[in-house]
């Protein structure tokens, strides 16, 4: 596909950093660059008539030959750049003075600024990178651990692509042969099709399950384990927080608009980033404003994906801990039995709502317990071991819609097969698990779909 304008934006970060690049992309990037690109002597450089994957020097001027700056200009001709069309990059000094100065002289060349993600969304367009390669390019950009960084720039070499390319394929092969068979059913006979599709079918649901039982992992590698601290008043919650944090002071930070009553910290144990979020104590109250704190902590057990419960145990169980303990009985959690540091009043065998969760004795004011608490998440989430694997972690809400979707065409279709429906029938769902998988890869997308995708983007990319 080729555009009419010639796109440019500032692709480093506005903020710090001794150089900055500007991107151009287009077919007539070369030739407008070159109208504000001199060697020292004030002569012309025509880029037009330079070599692809090339360097040069120069200076950038404006109208009345005054220098801008002095900058490296790379060229990369169409097709072999990011964006399949011919792209410039000017390095120029860093600094956004600099910057909005060579843009603006761009524009006045008849280059437009390019939109948020542009650059990318015509790498996909042109067909360099499919969609999940895309998506990962912004993932990339904002990953927050070492692990994210990891499983996106696996995505970013196209790993989903591989993996959903070969799933398409065998769906692809079925639904061939089957049009076949019924256009032409004297050559082709339909045989025991029904045999194989079903064993495909099998083989389908399985591996898209897999992919969808990742998907739990993939979020919590992108975006940290949500982990909500509860436990009825004084039990010594911030303590914990205090406690836990005090370890990894240098790395954390305090989430900007958390309101009174839910306090939000973030931390890493091992690569595996953690999102603490302190509750207000859970009691009956009759009081309103400590009501509307109840509620958000029950709001906050609700959406977290860990809970660590905790409960004075220097004093003996109250209704109010087993009110607690009931709220999140069915939850993943730890259960602390916090100052262990005073005399235990508490028996661990009393403790009602403890079967599915470990026990752990705990001081927040000694840190005794903290290690085997670390341990114990680090166990239970991922280990460097487990997230370095050559898994695929689908971590993007659309992909993982488009995941379901595929389920729900294949479990129609393995319905069709059991109930011995005619051949015919299977098509339908064939082509919806086809075309499900294709939306992951951007092979059956809509525009105003892409357009939103790459909404998203940051500037520059
Ligand atoms: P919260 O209301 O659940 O956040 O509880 P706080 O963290 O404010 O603690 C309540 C009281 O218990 C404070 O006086 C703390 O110093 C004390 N406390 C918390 N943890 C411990 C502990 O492990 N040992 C002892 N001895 N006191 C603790």
């Amino acid at each position: 596909m080729c555009y009419q304008d010639t796109i440019a934006a500032i692709a480093t970060s506005s903020k710090n950093g001794s150089i900055s690049v500007i991107r151009i992309s287009g077919n007539q990037a070369l030739e407008f660059v070159s109208k504000i690109f001199f060697h020292e002597n004030h002569e012309p450089i025509n880029l037009c008539e330079c070599k692809s994957h090339s360097i040069h020097y120069g200076f950038i001027c404006d109208e009345e030959k005054s220098i801008i700056d002095e900058v490296l200009v790379l060229i990369m001709k169409a097709p072999r750049s990011y964006t399949m069309e011919d792209v410039v990059e000017i390095q120029c000094h860093g600094g956004s003075f600099i910057c909005q100065n060579i843009l603006e002289l761009l524009v006045h060349q008849g280059i437009r600024i390019a939109e948020p993600g542009e650059f990318t969304k015509r790498a996909f367009l042109n067909g360099r990178i499919d969609l999940s390669q895309a998506e990962s390019v912004m993932d990339v950009i904002q990953s927050g651990s070492k692990i994210a960084l990891h499983n996106s720039m696996s995505q970013l070499r196209g790993q989903i692509k591989k993996k959903i390319e070969t799933l398409r394929e065998m769906i692809l092969n079925d639904i061939a042969f089957l049009e076949a068979a019924l256009d032409d059913p004297e050559h082709i006979t339909l045989g025991n099709f029904s045999e194989t599709v079903k064993a495909h079918t099998v083989f389908l649901l399985g591996e898209v399950q897999h992919l969808l039982d990742n998907s739990q992992n993939g979020r919590i590698i992108k975006e940290g384990i949500y982990t909500a601290i509860v436990g009825k008043p004084n039990v010594g919650k911030s303590s914990f927080l205090n406690c836990i944090l005090r370890e990894e002071r240098a790395i954390v930070t305090e989430i900007a608009g958390t309101t009174r009553d839910t306090l939000e910290e973030e931390m890493r144990i091992g690569s595996t980033l953690i999102h603490l979020i302190d509750t207000a104590g859970i009691h009956d109250t009759d009081d309103k404003v400590e009501k509307i704190g109840v509620e958000k902590a029950r709001k906050t057990i609700e959406d977290a994906d860990f809970i660590i419960c905790i409960i004075d145990a220097s004093e003996a169980l109250t209704d109010e801990d087993r009110i607690v303990l009931e709220e999140i009985k069915d939850r993943q959690g730890v259960i602390l039995l916090n100052k262990k540091d005073l005399t235990s009043q508490i028996n661990r065998e009393e403790i009602p709502y403890s079967e599915n969760k470990r026990v752990l004795p705990f001081s927040a004011k000694t840190g005794d317990g903290l290690r085997e608490l670390e341990e114990y998440l680090n166990q239970l989430f991922l280990t460097d071991s487990v997230s370095y694997n050559d898994e695929i972690y689908i971590t993007n809400v659309r992909q993982k819609q488009a995941l379901i979707e595929t389920m729900e065409s294949l479990t129609n279709l393995s319905h069709s097969i059991e109930d011995g429906m005619p051949e015919d029938f299977y098509s339908i769902d064939l082509m919806g698990a086809y075309e499900a998988l294709g939306k992951i890869i951007g092979e059956t997308l809509e525009d105003d779909i892409a357009d939103k995708i790459f909404k998203d983007f940051c500037m520059g990319k």
